[in-house]
């Protein structure tokens, strides 16, 4: 089946940036680093202090080091739109990362609890689920709500509510729809999945077959993409329709220190031939179900608009009198099981943000500490060590 290549913004500008996601509003917020003389360009892969960017004089590989690197949050991510220096600097910098608009962050590991930025600057997060096996509702919510934990970067910088209009689009993409025997099944299927996402784009596809992907292919065209889906649900094979046989994942770069040694780098972030930009790092991959951040509530949105009903308003809906979600529940209107997985979400979610909360807290005193012995040593080199 082929693809469809919608017109999308790309072709009104002749930018060569624009496959990869420029756009007016970039060119502004760039607009007082082209005075400095630098030079516009898209992260496509981070490694050990470098990263390589797509500028419009051809790919630039630049230290990350100048860009703040103790905040996590601060470090150059696939994704990122950067000021370069000229090819006159060495070394080259990425001076200055550009306001991320959206940034998917992993919000704990096991070692860890600080966030790590895995992508940035995407719009769509496509939710890959196998019909080859029985649908487990539980787990596409669990991926929504990872979904919508990619949201706006500022204000997962300053730790506030996330909204679903500031974040990246979800749309959930059952693959493998050649194994579901007859339409009126897939229908079915269809439906089951809407019902646990309300809003959302449910898309049935095909890779093997085709079928679905010119609508995925015009879906993902106007904005930059990520895949998310358990091992084996069919992401790479979907990656491949989408960029095309003859798009080759794995580039041969030329070294830049000078060696004149090739390098085979893997680019994570590629343009796609019907428009849009897909990104797949090995950290978006591993991402796991448990990093679902702040987007529970916005999964469960008609659940937490019954809450807001409850007697009590701090309802935990157990067994408490005036509960409008259990009454919800026992009137048919709210399916058992979606209660069921809200608690669940909620209490992993409990653990994460009590484990974030704790290292941020420690965070924030050391920095206080800090700042305090700065002040005093200021205050005694002023008035001379004689107290
Ligand atoms: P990933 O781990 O999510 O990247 O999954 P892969 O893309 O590696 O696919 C896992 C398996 O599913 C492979 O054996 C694919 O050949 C198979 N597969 C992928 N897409 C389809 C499809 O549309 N139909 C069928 N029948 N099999 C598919
Ligand atoms: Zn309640």
């Amino acid at each position: 089946m082929s693809f469809s290549s919608p017109p999308g913004p790309s072709s009104s500008s002749s930018h060569p940036l624009v496959p990869y996601g420029w756009d007016a509003g970039w060119e502004a917020e760039f607009a007082p680093y082209t005075e400095q003389g630098l030079l516009p360009g898209r992260v496509v892969r981070v490694d050990r202090g470098q990263c390589d960017v797509v500028t419009s004089a051809g790919a630039v590989r630049a230290d990350t080091e100048f860009v703040v690197p103790r905040d996590p949050m601060k470090v150059v991510c696939t994704g990122d739109w950067v000021a370069v220096d000229p090819e006159s600097g060495d070394p080259r910098y990425a001076r200055t990362i550009l306001p991320r608009r959206t940034a998917f962050v992993r919000s704990t590991s096991s070692k860890r609890s600080d966030g790590q930025v895995l992508a940035t600057n995407i719009d769509h997060v496509v939710i890959c689920v196998t019909l080859a096996a029985e649908l487990d509702l539980g787990r596409i919510e669990r991926f929504l709500a990872l979904a919508m934990s990619c949201s706006s970067g500022e204000a997962l910088l300053h730790k506030s509510v996330l909204s679903w209009e500031s974040g990246a689009q979800p749309v959930v993409v059952l693959t493998k729809a050649d194994l579901v025997p007859d339409a009126v099944t897939l229908a079915h299927l269809v439906q089951d999945v809407e019902t646990s996402a309300p809003g959302v784009p449910v898309l049935p596809v095909s890779a093997a077959f085709g079928d679905g992907l010119d609508v995925l292919a015009a879906l993902v065209s106007g904005g930059t993409s990520v895949l998310l889906g358990q091992s084996g649900a069919g992401k790479s094979t979907l990656a491949n329709a989408l960029l095309g046989e003859d798009v080759m994942e794995v580039q041969a770069t030329r070294d830049v220190d000078g060696k004149g040694r090739h390098t085979t780098t893997t680019r994570n972030l590629l343009a796609l031939p019907g428009g849009g930009v897909l990104i797949d790092t090995p950290g978006l991959r591993g991402v796991g179900l448990w990093d679902a951040g702040t987007g529970v509530g916005q999964v469960f949105a008609e659940i937490e608009e019954l809450a807001a009903e409850c007697r009590f308003h701090d309802c935990a809906h157990a067994a408490e009198p005036g509960c409008a979600v259990l009454a919800a529940v026992d009137s048919g209107e709210l399916p058992e099981r979606r209660l069921d997985s809200y608690r669940k979400l909620l209490r992993e979610n409990q653990r994460i943000v009590a484990k974030t909360d704790a290292k941020v807290r420690a965070d924030i005193r050391r920095e206080w500490k800090r700042k305090g012995a700065e002040g005093r040593a200021a205050m005694e080199a002023k008035r001379g060590r004689w107290t």
